[in-house]
């Protein structure tokens, strides 16, 4: 039997795919190798990668300074127990992280995925006001349609991203607060901006001293439709829920490391949250770690005589340190190739591609920041799993374009390496097959 036709046997056989519906999905495209924005199949077809990999890839497919970095690694020490043991890679990142955070956002306690990061925000949010005697801070209050993970605490802090309905029962009931969403030739920003921030002052004047902390995904809105909104609506957000003296949690770990043209989203801001959490672009990609930084005055309450203030949570593979070195590459690439620089360009390539699909007229709210560009898809159903969604994700695959939309979002997000000529051709492409479809 032939290589392929025995993985995909297999794979139908023991494989349950994340976010898959098994009953009407196409064989799955397998994957054996990638170079810089480029993934190839077991045919020896090539792809570009437009969607980073699930938001993921950074700096490109097999970097070989990532790569080099993770051998070296492998050489030395693979794996370390992280209660009571330390290591060089991993305080070494913690140092490199928080040198770019604003300035009292210092204390980093590492995991291994997104929504691990958030549990831990949540959790030790939670336990911050229980360690002072305010145990009726039960709430999280969340941005309608936010989206921070599948774990139950994750889950319950982003129901309102609608992917959860069997859950309903089960997940913990918080309250949601409505974001004032923005795209090109949007005339009704300011007034929808005042009217949020209105709702959100009357919903905190009831529940104020029940909230622990707000948790928004800053700036963008990922999973439910790369939704963006205003550096300056959240900046306003953010002094008003602080002066209230509740915790703010910015869950970067899709805007974290770029993506907005930043290093961190909360760099277009003035004010600053209390605790940042970080993962998908944290290794470029490479290999599963996560962070959740912590500002110090939130760490000192749980520094204690009395055993109970600690706050006792680990994950197996906390800090490995394979993905903190992989990590600190990731960093130094930062700095060495002036990353941030060729996101900057990624942006003019995108406002470009955007302008020419103005004249589409399937297209409609086009918005980008930084590495991201979306758009709308008129005339057809915003839902997740729609017909659309597959079938301009096999048309563009077939052409060998990896383009995912969200419901009826068709968005961009290629890895930082992908060159100009790529993407004015990309966007070429999206004109000619929206109006053929
Ligand atoms: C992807 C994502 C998560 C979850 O991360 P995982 O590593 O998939 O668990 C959480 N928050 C945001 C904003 C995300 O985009």
């Amino acid at each position: 039997m032939n290589e392929k036709k025995k993985i995909l046997e297999l794979d139908d056989k023991y494989i349950w795919h994340p976010y898959s519906q098994k009953k009407n999905e196409a064989d799955p495209l397998i994957v054996v190798s990638g170079e810089d924005d480029k993934i190839f199949d077991i045919d020896g077809n090539q792809y570009y990668d437009l969607i980073s990999s699930w938001w993921v890839t950074t700096h490109g497919h097999c970097n070989k300074k990532i790569s080099a970095a993770i051998k070296n690694q492998l050489k030395k020490l693979e794996q370390i127990i992280f209660s009571g043991f330390t290591h060089a890679p991993a305080v070494k990142l913690a140092e490199l992280l928080t040198s770019k955070l604003p300035r009292d956002i210092s204390r980093v306690f590492y995991s291994d995925n997104g929504s691990t990061s958030v549990e831990i925000a949540l959790k030790v949010a939670y336990q911050y006001w229980y360690n002072q005697g305010e145990k009726q801070r039960k709430k999280f209050l969340a941005i309608q349609g936010g989206y921070h993970g599948d774990t139950l605490g994750a889950m319950s802090v982003g129901f309102s991203s609608g992917f959860y309905k069997p859950f309903a029962d089960m997940v913990i009931k918080n309250e949601f607060f409505p974001c004032p969403f923005t795209w090109e030739g949007d005339n009704e920003i300011f007034e929808k901006e005042k009217n949020s921030l209105e709702a959100t002052d009357l919903l905190l004047d009831q529940i104020e001293n029940e909230v622990a902390a707000v948790i928004i995904e800053p700036l963008v809105l990922g999973a439910s439709g790369m939704k963006i909104y205003r550096a300056d609506y959240l900046d306003k957000l953010v002094k008003k829920i602080k002066k209230r003296k509740i915790l703010v949690i910015f869950d970067e770990v899709l805007t974290g490391f770029g993506r907005t043209g930043k290093m961190f989203a909360t760099d277009h801001l003035d004010s600053n949250p209390d605790i940042i959490c970080l993962a998908k672009g944290l290794t470029a990609g490479y290999i599963p770690l996560a962070a959740t930084i912590f500002s110090e005055h939130i760490h000192k309450q749980f520094v204690n005589d009395d055993f109970s203030k600690t706050f006792l949570h680990g994950h197996s593979f906390t800090a490995n340190p394979i993905s903190c070195a992989a990590a600190i590459a990731s960093m130094e690439i930062f700095d060495e190739e002036k990353t941030l620089e060729k996101v900057k360009l990624q942006e003019s390539c995108h406002k470009e591609g955007l302008e020419f699909l103005k004249e589409n007229s399937k297209v409609s709210r086009i918005r980008n920041i930084g590495g991201i560009a979306a758009f709308d898809v008129m005339g057809h159903k915003d839902e997740y799993g729609s017909e659309l969604g597959n079938k301009l994700r096999n048309i563009f695959l077939k052409k060998g374009l990896i383009i995912r939309p969200l419901g009826n979002t068709l968005y961009l997000m290629p890895p930082y390496c992908t060159k100009k000529e790529i993407l004015e051709n990309v966007y070429l492409e999206i004109d000619k097959e929206l109006k053929r479809n």
